[in-house]
């Protein structure tokens, strides 16, 4: 049995933190950057030094064995990983726990637990790896209920079957990454979808948020490998049809599919898997002019070749990052397939590069069957820094830092002005609350007709002020986002920190359409209130 224990307040494992003498350095980096003041760490929080308020609820006997109010649980609970959830926790500002946090080990449990809090009226949170960068497991702005209990899906951990021929799993909701891999692994499988946090999420939370993967084309989202799904609703238990395709009709699990717990907790899902890739092949490639590396992705995102790395770093991204200099914007492509070769794919994709400028490296982008040949030059660099960057934002939060993400999608046709737009914006606000900063966006998704740009933005702020500078940013952001035609989320999801943008962004008829689903499937009105929808009153 692992005795690590994960931080209850940032990301990861506590023994992953940063050394006080590398966030020092972090902090030195900083200052020569923004010509500041080199910040002193702050110290991280420990849990001897939180106080909660006592529970509001009691859990009736026959559920007391899988609910448990202890105040490390409780403070676990009460935040995702959010920028503002991190300040929060170095705040050591933890008055949104739940009351309660419950451990089901059965689909029988969600059902006991989920009646019990519409019959007592106590808010249900659904908890699967608590990854949500929008607040999407936060008790904010709930309204009047007796009490919060959060409901961690870890117990509903298992794959629980394999069809070889159809090449699909049933799995339980609460399984982490790392561990549905492990099992697919053995039969030659993989389901292949690696967001970023994969080693701190589950497939629950992935398909209630509709998670976006590493890979850049064709299957993005978690939404392409959904068969089917069970979930259970404050009204029942429904579970939909597995098929391979189907026209009968709006589909019932779009409607979950993205639903972030508002209607009620997915405890299985069947999905559709792949064969484990044995030829790779990748190539970095330097542009001088932006917009002609933005052309390039353009034609090789039309051209049919489906890469599963496409994504372009402007030149500052690409340095921090290491895998450029400062002075070229870096194109990764790359390419996958359990089945053939692909120096076909690779090349015609190489003359769409040349075509628009991109200078490739002699010799570059053969076939490989090592699987290190992603681990390599300035794709190997990136793959590292991807890799580190939670551990990063979280010693840069305790060095007074802003350091967060936003991303959206936009089509070609507005791209252009959409990015020159959002930068300026954003460079400017940064200017007025922080004195500077930097801006930076790389391509996460690459579809037929637009991008899924991804903004890094990091300014020297101070503890006492950071979650007023940042909402301040977040604000001009997602504003201008929406303004100028983007969507306020390609994957992060919506949960409360989108919702006034989500509002704004979504038909109002529809709105009214989903409120009413929500009505129908949560009476009560308890499930995750305050992300998506409204309880109809
Ligand atoms: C460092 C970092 C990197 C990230 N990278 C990516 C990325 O590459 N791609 C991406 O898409 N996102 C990314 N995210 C955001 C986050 O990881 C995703 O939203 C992820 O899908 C959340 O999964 P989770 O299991 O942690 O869910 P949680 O954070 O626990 O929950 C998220 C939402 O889903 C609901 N929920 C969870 N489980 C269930 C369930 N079984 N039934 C019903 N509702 C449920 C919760 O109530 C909540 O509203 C990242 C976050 C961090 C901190």
């Amino acid at each position: 049995m692992s005795t690590r224990r994960r931080k209850f307040w940032g990301w990861g494992y506590e023994d992953e933190s940063l050394s006080l003498d590398h966030q020092r350095a972090i902090g030195a980096l900083m200052a020569a950057r923004f010509g500041i003041e080199p910040p002193e760490p702050l110290a991280e929080p420990r849990i001897e030094e939180i106080t909660l308020r006592a529970p509001r609820v009691r859990a009736p006997s026959a559920l007391q064995d899988m609910v448990s109010s202890a105040p490390l649980e409780r403070a676990s609970h009460t935040y995702g990983k959010a920028f503002r959830d991190i300040v929060r926790g170095f705040r050591r500002d933890f008055s949104a726990a739940p009351d309660l946090v419950a451990f089901p080990g059965s689909e029988q449990d969600v059902v006991a637990l989920l009646d019990w809090c519409s019959g007592a009226r106590v808010a249900a949170i659904p908890y699967g790896g608590g990854s949500t960068v929008v607040g999407g497991v936060e008790a904010r702005g709930l309204g009047d209920y007796a009490g919060v209990v959060s409901i961690d899906l870890m117990g509903l951990g298992r794959v629980l079957e394999i069809d070889r021929s159809s090449r699909a799993a049933r799995v339980q909701a609460g399984i982490y990454g790392p561990a549905l891999e492990d099992v697919l692994r053995r039969e030659g499988l993989t389901l292949r979808h690696f967001p970023q946090s994969f080693e701190f999420s589950t497939l629950g939370g992935w398909i209630a948020t509709r998670s976006g993967g590493h890979y850049a084309t064709l299957y993005t989202h978690i939404d392409d490998f959904v068969e089917s799904l069970r979930v259970v609703t404050p009204a029942g238990v429904m579970e939909t049809r597995r098929l391979p395709g189907s026209g009968a009709g709006p589909s019932p699990d779009r409607m979950l599919i993205g639903s972030e717990g508002c209607l009620g907790i997915l405890t299985e899902a069947w999905m559709r898997l792949q064969d484990r890739p044995k030829y790779r092949a990748s190539v970095s490639v330097k542009f001088t002019d932006y917009h002609r590396a933005v052309g390039a992705v353009r034609a090789i995102g039309q051209a049919g070749l489906y890469p599963t790395n496409l994504r372009l770093l402007d030149a500052e991204e690409a340095m921090t990052s290491g895998a450029g200099d400062g002075l070229s914007n870096i194109l990764l492509l790359a390419f996958e397939s359990a089945d053939h070769p692909l120096d076909g794919w690779m090349a015609r994709g190489l003359e769409l590069v040349r075509d628009h400028g991109g200078q490739v490296p002699e010799g570059a982008g053969k076939t490989r069957t090592d699987e290190s040949a992603t681990r390599e030059g300035a794709a190997g660099a990136w793959r590292d820094a991807f890799l580190r960057a939670p551990y990063l934002r979280d010693a840069l939060v305790g060095l007074g830092a802003i350091s967060d993400t936003f991303e959206t999608a936009i089509t070609w046709d507005r791209f252009e002005a959409f990015h020159t737009g959002v930068t300026e914006a954003v460079r400017d606000v940064l200017a007025r609350r922080c004195g500077g900063g930097s801006v930076t966006c790389r391509f996460t998704h690459v579809y037929p007709d637009g991008p899924a740009p991804y903004f890094t933005v990091i300014a020297p702020s101070r503890p006492d002020r950071q979650l007023e500078d940042w909402d301040a940013i977040k604000t001009v952001a997602a504003d201008t986002v929406l303004r100028l035609g983007g969507t306020i989320t390609h994957h992060h999801s919506v949960g409360r920190d989108h919702r006034p943008w989500y509002d704004r962004q979504m038909p109002g008829l529809f709105v009214k359409a989903l409120a009413a689903a929500k009505r129908e499937l949560d009476p009560a009105g308890v499930m995750n209130p305050g992300v998506l929808v409204d309880p109809l009153r």
